[in-house]
């Protein structure tokens, strides 16, 4: 199988992420339809390539020198930005991987079917939130995925239903697999005006107390059982510290904001700043939620 048409080199992938920050991709491609990610995975199989994945951005950190191997990113324009809404009972919809979240939430709600307007006011596409099971402390959006079409490490597209899918805290059995689109499975249906309310408050709540307005990859850690990482990283006193561009948050300390003109570096130091304390201070390791590619966040840890 051939190089897939859309490959490029050295493509700069900060613009392509919520931080605003990384180097480049040794090898991208963006893909708009299934033949093309099926004869890209094929390829990076054959070539020996490390395929990354990249959805919205919104949970990336990437290191300044770039990431080697092959950068796959979906394009919504074309199949992979489809919403095929069925108003079965309960509802269940077909959507592409590459739909951004907020339009998708925003489709539900328009249309009251329920169980995304929890997630109002969350970056990303679809496929990210699945493969992180993005969402609150104690849902997940894996919890409204009924089947997941990825294709497999031989360019094949298979169909993922039941036991052969998993969801837990910040994770999913789709990290390391191309997801190309879901079937999702509602739990009903309300009356829009009440949806527009939960998302309203949703939304407010988020605006309260995260720093939407600068650049971030949301949180940094996860959060240890029972207990919030914000918390823990405020009682340790992290707000307000700094390394280079890159800034704790004061609204949120568990958000590094690129503060103007961060580097992966910056950002890395702060964090182990940051992991360190908490552990000096309260007796408490952290563990990464952000994804790092290129580098190992955990490497930068005493
Ligand atoms: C301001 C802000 C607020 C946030 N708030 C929250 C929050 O409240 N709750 C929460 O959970 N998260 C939150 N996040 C983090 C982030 O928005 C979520 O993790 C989001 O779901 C990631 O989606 P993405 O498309 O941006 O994924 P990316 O960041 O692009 O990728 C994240 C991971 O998903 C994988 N991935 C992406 N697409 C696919 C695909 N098609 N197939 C297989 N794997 C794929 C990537 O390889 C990577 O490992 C926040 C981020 C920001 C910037």
């Amino acid at each position: 199988m051939g190089a897939p048409e859309a490959l490029v080199e050295n493509e700069p992938l900060a613009p392509l992420t919520t931080f605003g920050i990384g180097g480049p991709a040794r090898w991208f491609a963006q893909l708009k339809t299934v033949d093309e990610a099926r004869r890209a995975v094929a390829f990076a199989a054959l070539r020996k390539l490390r395929v990354h994945i990249i959805g919205g951005g919104s949970n990336l950190l990437v290191a300044d020198g770039g990431v080697d191997g092959l950068v796959l990113r979906l394009d919504g324009t074309d199949e992979f930005g489809r919403i095929e809404p069925e108003f079965s009972d309960p509802p269940v919809w077909r959507v592409g991987a590459a739909v951004p979240l907020p339009r998708l939430v925003g489709e539900t709600i328009r249309r009251g079917v329920a169980g995304l307007e929890e997630f109002s006011g969350l970056p990303g596409t679809v496929g990210g939130a699945a493969a992180m099971n993005a969402g609150g402390a104690t849902s997940g959006f894996g919890d409204l995925v009924a089947a997941a079409l990825v294709i497999d490490a031989d360019g094949e597209v298979r169909r993922l239903t039941g036991g052969e899918l998993s969801f837990a805290y910040r994770r999913s059995s789709l990290a390391g697999s191309l997801a190309i689109g879901f079937e999702l499975r509602f739990p009903g249906m309300i009356a829009p005006e009440d949806l527009i309310l939960k998302a309203t408050r949703a939304r407010e709540r988020k605006a309260e107390r995260q720093p939407l307005d600068k650049r971030s990859a949301g949180c940094i850690f996860k959060n240890p059982s029972g207990v919030s990482a914000g918390k823990l990283l405020d009682d340790a006193g992290c707000k307000g510290m700094r390394a280079g561009g890159a800034e704790v948050s004061e609204v949120h300390a568990n958000f590094i904001v690129n503060a103007g003109g961060a580097g992966a570096r910056d950002v890395a130091t702060l964090a182990a700043a940051m992991h360190g304390r908490v552990r000096e201070r309260l007796g408490v390791e952290l563990e990464p939620e952000v994804k790092c590619w290129g580098f190992e966040l955990r490497d930068t840890f005493d």
